[in-house]
């Protein structure tokens, strides 16, 4: 079988779904190859929902700022789909000196790139949210921040790219991509040959083994990320919330349930085959444990499902967002490092800009592919 579009997407992600979308808005026609069984399977349907500026590296700043500004607010009606986005800001919490330290900086480095996010003290954290413990001595506070629902998110995307005439074919994994010429041509799996002008790959830290082949190598490494969800609980807050240790974030959805994650350095412990990520039982009462410290009202809060999911963690934390140097017609879209989902929008917006000859609304070059390569 031989196929032919405009452009290939690889990976059904928010990244691949999104550009898939605006791609076809453009009036591209699209084909987007997804490996698993259903779209959307990877970090994009596992994710927390953090849509945040803050805490970020001023190099993601620009990109993300603009996504909260120009896509986020419009989105549910843009895609026609309820992606639960609240715009309640986020809390970014601290216990101790040394926390008040880590905050101060990334809000002087966010308030130097026009972020709107200034440090509090204790008192004004619990007139924001009062069922935070008397332990919170301060916190950085962005307004702009917020979350969503990343399954309602991605699913909206696929739905609409499909509405504009993109094809996804599921249980459809790459294998290798193929150059005439010197420039892209064609992606291969084992049903057949998918030709295209230009390819994307966004497949999450299996981008680097397509595109290793011929040339391009984005340093990644896979590094599993877990969640938990409790049971509903009645309204208590709307903000996003994060930690300076960044040992906990979350926040409680529409219908009532919290969402948190969280690190604790147990996660590469897994008794399973490490191919499915599965969460470890170590790592969710970790993560409680936290949580209770900075709210004494959710101890008592049932959880009823934990999960692992992978990130593509690149060496320098932030993604690449780029034509790929030396293969003309491929695109990356990958290392998002943990933070896609919230950026994802722009950054798939940006790059179905470049490929069609537009302008990107922010400068890539920060998230250019070459970035890693020895000086000369
Ligand atoms: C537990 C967890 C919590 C997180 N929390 C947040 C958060 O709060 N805020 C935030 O901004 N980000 C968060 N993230 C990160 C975020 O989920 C990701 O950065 C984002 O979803 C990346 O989207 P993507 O489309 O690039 O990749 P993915 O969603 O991983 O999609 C890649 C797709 O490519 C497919 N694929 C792979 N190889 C092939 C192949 N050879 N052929 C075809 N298809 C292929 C995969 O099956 C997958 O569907 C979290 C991630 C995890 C795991």
């Amino acid at each position: 079988m031989s196929s032919t579009a405009d452009v290939l997407i690889i990976g059904s992600g928010i990244v691949g779904s999104a550009a898939a979308y605006y791609l076809a808005k453009k009036g591209k026609s699209v084909t987007v190859l997804e490996a698993a069984d259903a779209v959307g399977n990877g970090g994009s349907s596992r994710n927390g929902g953090g849509v945040r500026q803050s805490g970020r590296d001023p190099r993601e700043l620009p990109l993300v700022m603009w996504g909260i500004q120009n896509l986020w607010p419009a989105l549910a009606q843009e895609l026609d789909t309820n992606v639960e986005y609240v715009q309640k800001g986020n809390l970014r919490l601290g216990k101790t000196e040394a926390h008040l330290k880590t905050l101060q900086k990334l809000t002087d480095q966010a308030v130097a790139c026009g972020l709107d996010v200034r440090m509090i003290d204790g008192d004004e954290v619990r007139a924001i949210n009062p069922y935070l413990s008397q332990e919170v001595i301060g916190a950085s506070w962005c307004p702009t921040d917020g979350h969503a629902n990343p399954l309602t998110t991605t699913l909206g995307y696929y739905k609409k790219a499909r509405a504009l005439g993109a094809r996804f074919i599921t249980g459809e994994p790459v294998r290798s991509l193929q150059k005439r010429r010197g420039r892209i041509c064609a992606a291969v799996t084992p049903s057949g040959i998918y030709e295209a002008e230009q390819i994307l790959v966004a497949a999450g830290c299996e981008t680097r083994e397509l595109t290793l082949p011929l040339g391009v190598d984005v340093p990644m490494r896979k590094k599993k990320s877990e969640c938990l969800v409790t049971e509903a609980e009645p309204p208590l807050f709307a903000q996003m919330l994060g930690t300076a240790e960044a040992d906990f974030y979350g926040h409680q959805t529409a219908h009532g349930s919290f969402v948190f994650g969280g690190s604790t350095g147990l996660e590469p412990f897994g008794l399973t085959d490490e191919a499915f990520p599965a969460s470890t039982s170590l790592s969710a009462p970790c993560t409680c444990r936290g949580i209770m410290k900075y709210f004494p009202a959710l101890a008592d809060a049932k959880i009823v499902r934990t999960w692992a999911g992978w990130t593509d963690a690149s060496a320098d934390g932030i993604p690449v967002l780029d034509e790929a140097d030396g293969v003309p017609g491929l695109y990356l879209a990958c290392g998002f490092s943990g933070h896609g989902f919230g950026i994802g929008p722009a950054a798939a917006y940006s790059l179905a800009e470049r490929m069609t000859g537009g302008t990107p609304p922010v400068d890539l070059s920060p998230f250019r592919c070459t970035r890693f390569r020895a000086k000369i």
